[in-house]
């Protein structure tokens, strides 16, 4: 007799944090019979995130924005700050979103806001199911993948999304080996309440330590994302809120005046970890399971969502054909498609992460020069900008704006 909590799908999502959300509701909003199996995160998540514009575009497109929208705060202005005090210091470097005839760059918004509109959405469509659990095991065969649940209990289907994070099961079912390096820092991330303007304005202090990056939420309202030496990063976790508070206003030089901080102060270790591929034995990988960097610049899920939007809509277009949407073509053209996008935006990361960290003079020279032509060079600027917000290598449909 089958077991009742056993089901076949056409496709398996693993993993319900925001890149598996999106890979989930864009495959199943494209005809795809899909079941997304996630367990909710151990601790919930206090940070925020900065959406660019492809990202907010394939959102709307997907029916999700329109829940976030009077949740998140326009991004008009980028502001990059060099606070090293050191020798040689680059100059203030100010991006305006209208330079590149655009009203905003993009829009920041808790996660716990972006989960639920996503989970809302997901919950409204007819091709997906939902399953709170932990996945067990992957197991791929030849023309499905077998995924156990920990509650007792099988799925199968011809293809699997690994969205299941940094410490992916699925990953290593696929056989896929990751490279990775830790860096000596700890992100402490915070939401706070302040007496001045933001203006719209993001603030990226570059410290020694790595980024202090001021991001704005509705109101009087920005989150914080400073990056500290792993010591100092505890030390201040165990302020109470009046201290942190002030050690705050003290770092971002008071530019956002009288500081209150929230309840909830998280602690993320820094690392970069990119996999050797993004795709085999029908399992493709998605968001943090397939590369993790360091937070500057606002990279990192809107990454994941155009993984998701790819994935997606390569899937989609070979269901609609009656091709094997787990097959080995599609997932080698998911590879080739992910590749560039990921490795050139790894690169330049922690290209930057490891100027600020290193001492040695002609690197922060090198740093300072970058960031000096970039101010003064109109046409170099323009295109840094767009390459920021949409990358040449890497628009999928909805991106830009086309339903799959
Ligand atoms: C301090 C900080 C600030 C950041 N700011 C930005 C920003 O401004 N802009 C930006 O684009 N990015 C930002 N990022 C990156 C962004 O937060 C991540 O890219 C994103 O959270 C990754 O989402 P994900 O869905 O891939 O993984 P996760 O959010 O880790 O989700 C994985 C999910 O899988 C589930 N799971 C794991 N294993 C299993 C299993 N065996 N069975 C079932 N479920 C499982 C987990 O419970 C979790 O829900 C930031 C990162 C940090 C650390």
């Amino acid at each position: 007799m089958p077991d009742k909590n056993s089901a076949s799908a056409e496709a398996i999502v693993v993993g319900g944090g925001p890149a598996g959300l999106t890979a989930a509701i864009a495959l199943a909003g494209g005809g795809i019979a899909t079941i997304l199996a996630g367990k909710r995160p151990a601790k919930p998540d206090n940070r925020t995130t900065a959406l660019l514009a492809g990202s907010v575009t394939a959102l709307e497109t997907l029916g999700i924005w329109g829940r976030c929208a009077a949740q998140a705060a326009p991004l008009k202005t980028m502001r990059i700050v060099d606070d090293t005090g050191r020798l040689w210091r680059a100059p203030e470097v100010k991006f305006e979103a209208r330079e590149i005839d655009l009203d905003t760059f993009g829009y920041n918004i808790e996660n716990r806001h972006l989960i639920d509109a996503l989970e809302h959405r997901a919950h409204s469509l007819p091709k997906l199911r939902l399953v709170e659990d932990e996945v067990a095991s992957v197991v791929p065969a030849s023309d499905a993948v077998i995924v156990s649940l920990k509650s007792g209990g099988t799925l199968r289907a011809p293809l699997t999304i690994g969205a299941d994070g940094r410490k992916s099961i699925c990953r290593a079912a696929a056989g896929i080996k990751i490279e990775e390096r830790t860096y000596p820092q700890v992100a402490l991330t915070i939401c706070l309440k302040h007496s001045r303007l933001h203006h719209d304005t993001s603030t990226e202090f570059h410290t020694p330590t790595g980024p202090f990056t001021l991001v704005p939420l509705p109101g009087n309202r920005s989150s914080l994302v400073w990056v500290l030496d792993p010591v100092v990063a505890d030390e201040h976790a165990t302020l109470d809120d009046v201290e942190l508070a002030s050690e705050i206003e003290r770092a971002s030089h008071s530019i956002l005046g009288k500081i209150e901080v929230e309840p909830g102060c998280g602690l993320f270790p820094l690392r970069v970890a990119t996999a050797r591929h993004f795709a085999a034995k029908r399992i493709a990988l998605v968001g943090e399971a397939a590369h993790v960097i360091p937070p500057l610049g606002a990279q990192g899920l809107n990454l994941g969502l155009r993984d998701a939007a790819t994935i997606g809509e390569l899937a989609v277009a070979a269901h609609r054909e009656h091709r094997d949407i787990g097959g080995a073509n599609i997932l080698a053209h998911y590879d080739r498609l992910r590749r560039a996008d990921v490795g050139s935006r790894t690169l330049a990361i922690d290209l930057l992460n490891r100027t600020l960290l290193s001492d040695f003079l002609p690197v922060q020279g090198a740093r300072g020069l970058g960031l000096y032509l970039i101010d003064r060079i109109g046409p170099l600027r323009r295109a840094v900008m767009r390459e920021g917000v949409a990358p040449t290598t890497a628009q999928p449909r909805l991106m830009r704006g086309e339903a799959l």
